[in-house]
């Protein structure tokens, strides 16, 4: 991947946010015109007062000017623009990071294989009980199936789940010597462990930088016009070329923290949202200010995170163990 010099980027103010009321390119792609009409005189827009003028019409009439395009963003200016929300999400949420308990790799690689198709909460009241069971990679390899099934089952999908426990932790013994590997080419060659659940433990356990394309950062980098790429693999060179390799594993947690909080998938609070005045999805959630704060999850909506241990500067409450919700 080819990381984009730091010195694209000039500093800035930081965002104000946008009003809704008075925001002409509501919807319309940050950097853009947001034109798309016509010479927008009121004779020539199908307003009463244009349907007057039809009755007579003048050459102007006639002859409408071609609608504008909107003014594409330059990549000097998507890189800036990128950067700018990276730092504005680093303000906001200055305590960013991974939403899973682990107190070391293989605790980590273990509740990521977890979490997939279920939330980090989840697996955070699940793996208290999994870790006291079957605290090293030895212990989980030599497990009763059926017991680890059970001990798993709240995550969902629990028959495939344990199969890849049992699959990564007997080739962490018998490749590794018991020991996480450090190198994404080694993590990827363990069952159940693709490049995204690779990234998050190189970031998180080993601070090697890394991007983590889960269906939030998909959906956030999407929106802001970061890619228009699909493919995670894609999705993650793309955005990686926009920032920095130092930025990366930090960038992951902003932007997931802001999905989970703010930047929903079915209704975004963009009336609540620090970065309105650089998003060019601006509109598509409630840009009420009151309602959207409504919608404001985890410590943002003043409820609980997802972390029953959080870091020290987490601001919200911890998560309740399971059973307890
Ligand atoms: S909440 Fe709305 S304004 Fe904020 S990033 Fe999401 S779509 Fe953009």
């Amino acid at each position: 991947m080819t990381e984009a010099p730091d010195s694209a980027v000039g500093e800035r103010r930081p965002a104000r946010r946008r009003k809704a009321a008075t925001s002409a390119g509501a919807g319309a792609p940050a950097g853009t015109t947001g034109e798309n009409g016509t010479s927008g005189k009121a004779g020539e827009t199908g307003s009463p007062r244009g349907a007057r003028t039809a009755a007579a019409p003048s050459a102007r009439a006639a002859a409408p000017k071609p609608a504008k395009q909107p003014k594409p963003e330059s990549r000097l200016a998507l890189v800036r623009r990128a950067r700018r929300i990276n730092r504005e999400l680093g303000e906001v949420y200055s305590y960013a990071h991974p939403e899973l308990d682990f107190e070391n790799p293989f605790q980590l690689l273990v509740a990521t294989v977890l979490s997939a198709q279920t939330t980090d909460l989840r697996v955070n009241q699940t793996t208290p009980g999994l870790f006291a069971a079957y605290p090293t990679p030895e212990d989980l390899a030599a497990a009763d199936p059926e017991e680890l099934e059970q001990i798993i089952r709240p995550t969902g999908f629990f028959r495939a789940k344990a199969k890849s426990l049992l699959g990564l932790s007997a080739a962490l013994r018998d490749r590794f010597g018991g020991e996480v590997p450090g190198r994404l080419e080694d993590l990827v060659t363990l069952p159940g462990v693709g490049r995204k659940t690779a990234n998050v433990v190189l970031g998180n356990a080993f601070g090697v930088p890394g991007i983590t394309v889960d269906t939030h950062f998909g959906r956030l980098v999407r929106r802001w016009k970061w890619t228009e790429q699909e493919d995670p693999e894609k999705v993650e060179a793309e955005v990686a070329s926009l920032f920095p390799k130092s930025e990366w594993t930090m960038l992951s947690h902003r932007v997931i923290f802001h999905g989970r909080r703010i930047c929903h998938a079915r209704k975004p609070a963009c009336g609540a949202c620090p970065i309105a005045e650089l998003c060019p999805a601006y509109g598509e959630g409630e840009t009420d200010p009151e309602k959207a704060r409504k919608l404001l999850k985890y410590e943002m909506g003043g409820q609980p995170g997802q972390r029953l241990k959080p870091p020290a500067d987490y601001p919200g409450p911890p998560a309740p163990p399971l059973g307890a919700e």
